[in-house]
C-alpha cells in the first residue's frame, strides 16, 4: 500500500468508549492507522465513559479490544500506541469529569479535537451542550456522530438542530460506514475514472438496478434496539440509500464535498414517493421465523426478542424509482434482511438486452449484461459478458465474467476497515463521505410515509424462514415486472 504522510498532531476524545462500537470498530482502526504511520506519537486518544477506570486498566481493556483479530501485533508498536491512550471518567449527562477534560485538553490547545459520540442518540443533546459549556466547541472541534439519526424526519430534525446548535456543519460528521467501504469509492473510481460506461448509464441502457444487503446474522443481544427500529430504519433510509446515491448521481463537477453531497442529495429529493396504495405495491416487508442458517437451527425474531409477536420487520424489499430524466422508469430493487441465506452486500446493474440477436436458437440464449459491484464478502468488480464458446462446430455462446476481486488483485495489501478511511477523513476536515445534514432529512422524508402507511397496515410482516432469500412476496415484488432477483455469487451473471 502507498505510504500515507501522518497527519498533524490531534486528540480524539470518544464518549462511550468503553462500549461495543469504541472497541469493535474505532479503537482498532486508530490502532491500524497508528502502525501505518498515519498518527503521530504526539496524537492522544482519550477514552471516556462513566466507569471510574483508571488509564492503566483502560489501556489494558484497549489492548485485549485490539489483539482480538487474527493480526499478530508486535508487542513494542502495540505499547507505543497504548502511550497515546488515556481515560477519564466523564458522565456526559452531568458536569462529572469535565473540567478534568477540559484541562486535559486545553495543554495542548492548538490541534484538532474530535469528539466521537459513540454513546446513544439520546445523549447526543447534553453532550453537545456540556462541550459548548465547557468552552470545548472552538473552530478546531469536530463532532462525529453515528446513526441513526433520529428515527423520523422530525426528529432526525432535532437531532440535527441540537447539533447545529453547537457545531457548524463543517464541524459535524455524520458517520455511515458504508462510505468508507474501498468498493463504494470504487463505484465513483469505475464510473467517473473509466469513459466507458458513463454513456450507457442511464435509462437507456440500463434495464434495472438491485442493491442487496442480507446478513446471516439476527439481532440477539441487539433486539431491544431492533424492535424500536426495524430494517427500513436500521438499513434502508441510511446505508442503501446512500449507496443507490452513488449508483444514480450525476457526475459532480469535482470531488469538492460539497459537490458531490449536492448531487447525492438531487437523487434522495428525486426518488419518487411511496404513499398509501403504492406502499401496498411496491414495499415487501418480512419478520422471520426459526429456520436453519448454515447448518445452525435459529429461533425466530419474535423468540429471539422474548415477546409473543411484534410488529418489526427484519426484511424489506422495496421497487424504487429515481424519477429524473436520466432514471426514468428503471427500477431500484432494495432488498435488505436479517437471517438470510447467505452474507452479501451487493449492487447490481442490469443492462438492457441486445436490440437484435444474430444468432439463431442453436447458440443458446442471450443474457444481458451485467455489471455486480460486490462490497461483501471479497469486495471486487464483476462484469458479465456473452462470448463465444470455443471449438469447431456451430457457433454457441455462453456467459462469462470479467472478474477483479480487490483481495487477488490487491494480494498482500491488507484491506483498511472502513473506520480507518473515515476517522482520518474527520481528523483532515474531509466530509465527501459523511451525510450532510439535507441528505439524512432527504432521505427520513422518503421513507417517512413508508413507515405511516406500514404502521396503518393491519397486517404483521410476512413471515420467512431463517435461511432463506426472505418472503415469497419479494420474488414476486421483481417477478411481477419480468425480472429475478440476482442470487447465487457463483451463478455467473
Ligand atoms: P454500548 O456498547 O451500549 O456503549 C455505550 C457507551 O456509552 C459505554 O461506554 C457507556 O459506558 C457509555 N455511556 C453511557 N451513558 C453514558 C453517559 N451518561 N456519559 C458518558 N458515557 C456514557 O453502545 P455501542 O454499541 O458502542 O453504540 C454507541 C453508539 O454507536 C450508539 O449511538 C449506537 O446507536 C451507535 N452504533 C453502534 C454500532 C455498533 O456496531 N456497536 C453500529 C452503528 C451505530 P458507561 O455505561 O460506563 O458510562
Amino acid at each position: 500500500m502507498p505510504p500515507v504522510p501522518p497527519l498533524p498532531d490531534f486528540d480524539i476524545v470518544i464518549f462511550g468508549g468503553t462500549g461495543d462500537l469504541a472497541k469493535r470498530k474505532l479503537l482498532p482502526a486508530l490502532l491500524q492507522r497508528f502502525l501505518a504511520g498515519q498518527i503521530n506519537p504526539g496524537s492522544r486518544i482519550i477514552g471516556s465513559a462513566r466507569d471510574a477506570l483508571g488509564s492503566a486498566s483502560y489501556r489494558m481493556k484497549v489492548a485485549e479490544a485490539v489483539t482480538t483479530g487474527s493480526e499478530r501485533i508486535a508487542s513494542d508498536r502495540l505499547s507505543a500506541f497504548l502511550s497515546l491512550v488515556d481515560y477519564l471518567p466523564v458522565d456526559v449527562s452531568s458536569e462529572a469529569g469535565w473540567a478534568e477534560l477540559k484541562a486535559k485538553l486545553e495543554a495542548r490547545p492548538d490541534r484538532v479535537r474530535v469528539f466521537y459520540l459513540a454513546i446513544g442518540p439520546g445523549l447526543f443533546a447534553e453532550a453537545c451542550k456540556r462541550l459548548q459549556q465547557f468552552g470545548l466547541d472552538g473552530p478546531l472541534s469536530r463532532v462525529v456522530v453515528e446513526k441513526p439519526i433520529g428515527h423520523d424526519l422530525d426528529s432526525a430534525r432535532q437531532t440535527n438542530a441540537t447539533l447545529a446548535n453547537v457545531f457548524s456543519e463543517a464541524q459535524t460528521f455524520r458517520i455511515d460506514h458504508y462510505l468508507g467501504k474501498e468498493t463504494v469509492q470504487n463505484l465513483i473510481a469505475l464510473r467517473f475514472g473509466n469513459a466507458l460506461f458513463e454513456p450507457l448509464w442511464n435509462a437507456a441502457r440500463i434495464d434495472h438496478v438491485q442493491i442487496t444487503v442480507a446478513e446471516e446474522l439476527g439481532v440477539a443481544g441487539r433486539a431491544g434496539y431492533y424492535d424500536t427500529a426495524g430494517a427500513l430504519r436500521d438499513m434502508v433510509q441510511n446505508h442503501m440509500l446512500q449507496l443507490l446515491c452513488f449508483v444514480a448521481m450525476e457526475p459532480p463537477y469535482s470531488m469538492d464535498a460539497d459537490v458531490v453531497r449536492d448531487e447525492k442529495l438531487k437523487v434522495l429529493r428525486a426518488l419518487k414517493p411511496l404513499r398509501g396504495e403504492d406502499v401496498r405495491q411496491y414495499t415487501v416487508r418480512g419478520q422471520y421465523r426459526k429456520g436453519v442458517v448454515g447448518s445452525v437451527t435459529v429461533p425466530g425474531y419474535a423468540e429471539e426478542l422474548g415477546a409473543e409477536q411484534s410488529r418489526t420487520e427484519t426484511f424489506v424489499a422495496i421497487r424504487a424509482e429515481v424519477a429524473n430524466w436520466r432514471w426514468a422508469g428503471v427500477p431500484f430493487y432494495l432488498r435488505t434482511g436479517k437471517r438470510l441465506a447467505q452474507r452479501v452486500s451487493e449492487i447490481v446493474v442490469s443492462f438492457q438486452p441486445v436490440r437484435h440477436s444474430l444468432f439463431g436458437a442453436s447458440a443458446g440464449p442471450l443474457t444481458p449484461n451485467k455489471l455486480i459491484i460486490r462490497l461483501q464478502p471479497d469486495e471486487g468488480v464483476r462484469l458479465g459478458l456473452m462470448i463465444k464458446e470455443p471449438g469447431p462446430g456451430g457457433l454457441r455462446l455462453r456467459r462469462t465474467s470479467l472478474d477483479m476481486s480487490f483481495a487477488s488483485e490487491f494480494a498482500g495489501q491488507r484491506q483498511p476497515d472502513a473506520y480507518e478511511r473515515l476517522l482520518m477523513d474527520v481528523v483532515r476536515g474531509n466530509p465527501t463521505l459523511f451525510m450532510r445534514r439535507d441528505e439524512v432529512e432527504a432521505a427520513w422524508a422518503w421513507a417517512d410515509p413508508i413507515l405511516a402507511a406500514w404502521a396503518q397496515d393491519p397486517e404483521l410482516p410476512r413471515p420467512y424462514t431463517a435461511g432463506s432469500w426472505g418472503p415469497t412476496a419479494a420474488i414476486a415484488l421483481v417477478e411481477r415486472d419480468g425480472r429475478t432477483w440476482h442470487e447465487d455469487l457463483e451463478d455467473l451473471p
